[in-house]
């Protein structure tokens, strides 16, 4: 992110424009939203721009600024549509000190103007860093389209009721009083009976919700999915945005955790500052601790939390403290990886049953029925398995497997960067050694690439 976005107070400070022609009206149009002290400079101003002076909403100097001119003003807009002339107002603004943005010239300025949805008091603010004002135009329509032109009216209203709703205790109550007020009541009120009946459902709202309970706090245990953040299921996403702490596994992506609310406390669970793990009996409390503040938690776990998850022992001591919760399954990793790579996980004639397994258990290398896995046509899912690839590889050879028996491992499934290595019984070991992956890596045991994964990566390329 090179632009920072900021929302910069106008209220009677001086904005200058240096340019009086068609570019500086289109500039004018949304500075003039502003409470700024609007001033523009230019030999032969546009009819608009005279029009705005006559009707005293800028101050129109029918001549080049100046270096006095330029002190003590907020912002400093070059609109000359003439390269000397820009660069010398970008010299006079950085003499001066003042952020100057030369229009439709990015790498002169040294602020940009966004595209803007204006419902004020609400305004969202697209950039681009100039990289596909296409890009911009679509979002700013579908966002135009996504909100409704009453929610200027009903922020304006609401606004002014702020100092009122403080009388509701701060969180979830305060929250939930402010979001039932703009998607359900407020909308409703206005459409029947305009400002007043807006006004009187707010004071109908907040009564109700004065005399409510207030609410307790509960726990949704929510499968993240392997990491591409479009594999969530809605109802992660929604508990993502209401949620007011998140705890999560180190296995959760960056691009999900973007997803949790501004305000919401995030702990990561997967490591302290140290490199040590966080104690499962910590992570149980401190999930209890928050639902006890009355917040709405949510324990976020990589894949599918019900599997190797740890979620009866969640669970359990969320029962033993009388704390509600949900599960909210997710996109575990052998399906993610499956699926990415055009496989599937079982498949007529080839394996008509698949074993989940780890490689590991709280004992060490995890003990399985080697002699029936050893057989032909099984396959299996196998989860944290590449510390275990040479106990595991060597116990099914023991046991009689075909070392030629394919296993596909999958890095990062899902992720932007995954990687795959073809390997088999015989040579996983030797073929992770040499890989040496970094991240999570799930193994396909007994399910190799197929054809659909040429075709598959071949289309992401654009060759198909
Ligand atoms: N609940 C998770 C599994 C947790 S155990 C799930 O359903 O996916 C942790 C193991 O999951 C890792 O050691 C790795 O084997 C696997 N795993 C999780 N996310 C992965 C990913 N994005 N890519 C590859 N393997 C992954």
């Amino acid at each position: 992110m090179r632009h920072f976005p900021i929302f910069v107070d106008l209220a009677n400070q001086r904005v200058l424009v240096s340019g009086a022609g068609e570019t500086a009206v289109a500039k004018l149009r949304l500075l003039l939203k502003t409470d700024a002290h609007i001033e523009v400079y230019g030999q032969t101003p546009a009819d608009q721009i005279r029009a705005w002076a006559d009707q005293n909403r800028i101050t129109l100097h029918e001549r080049a600024i100046t270096h006095d001119d330029v002190k003590s003003a907020r912002l400093l807009y070059g609109a000359n549509d003439d390269d000397a002339l820009d660069a010398g107002v970008l010299r006079l603004g950085q003499s001066a000190g003042i952020l100057t943005n030369i229009v439709d010239n990015l790498g002169a300025s040294q602020f940009i103007t966004p595209a803007i949805v204006d419902r004020d008091p609400v305004t969202v603010a697209i950039g681009t860093e100039g990289a596909a004002p296409v890009l911009a135009r679509k979002i700013k329509s579908d966002i135009e389209e996504m909100l409704p032109t009453s929610l200027g009216i009903l922020a304006r209203i609401g606004q002014a009721f702020r100092g009122r709703a403080a009388m509701l205790p701060m969180g979830r109550t305060r929250r939930n009083f402010w979001s039932r007020f703009f998607f359900e009541r407020g909308p409703a009120a206005l459409s029947q009976g305009g400002d007043a009946a807006v006004q009187s459902a707010l004071y109908d709202l907040l009564g109700e919700t004065l005399t409510q309970d207030t609410q307790s706090g509960r726990v949704a245990i929510v499968g993240a999915g392997p990491g591409d953040p479009d594999l969530l299921t809605r109802k992660a996403a929604n508990l993502l945005h209401e949620a007011d702490v998140v705890i999560h596994d180190r296995l959760v992506s960056p691009e999900i955790l973007e997803l949790a609310r501004r305000e919401a406390i995030v702990i990561e669970t997967g490591k302290t500052g140290f490199g040590a793990s966080w104690k499962q009996d910590d992570i149980n409390a401190e999930m209890i601790k928050h639902a006890q503040d009355g917040h709405t938690v949510v324990r976020l776990k990589g894949g599918d939390p019900v599997i190797f998850g740890r979620l009866d022992e969640e669970t359990q001591a969320l029962t033993a403290a009388n704390i509600p919760f949900e599960i909210v399954p997710g996109i575990t990793a052998a399906s993610g990886a499956a699926a990415n790579l055009g496989l599937s996980l079982t498949k007529r004639g080839r394996n008509s049953s698949l074993r989940v397994l780890t490689g590991h258990d709280i004992d060490g290398f995890a003990d399985h029925d080697w002699r029936a896995l050893a057989r032909d046509g099984e396959g299996a899912a196998i989860y944290m398995g590449k510390r275990a690839a040479r106990y595991i590889s060597g116990r099914l050879m023991m046991f009689g497997a075909n070392g030629a028996t394919p296993v596909t491992l999958i890095e990062n499934a899902t992720r932007a960067d995954q990687q795959v290595i073809r390997s088999t019984i015989q040579s996983l070991s030797d073929d992770l050694n040499a890989a040496n992956p970094k991240g999570p890596v799930i193994m396909l045991y007994g399910i190799g690439a197929s054809q659909a994964e040429a075709v598959l990566s071949q289309s992401k390329q654009g060759i198909v």
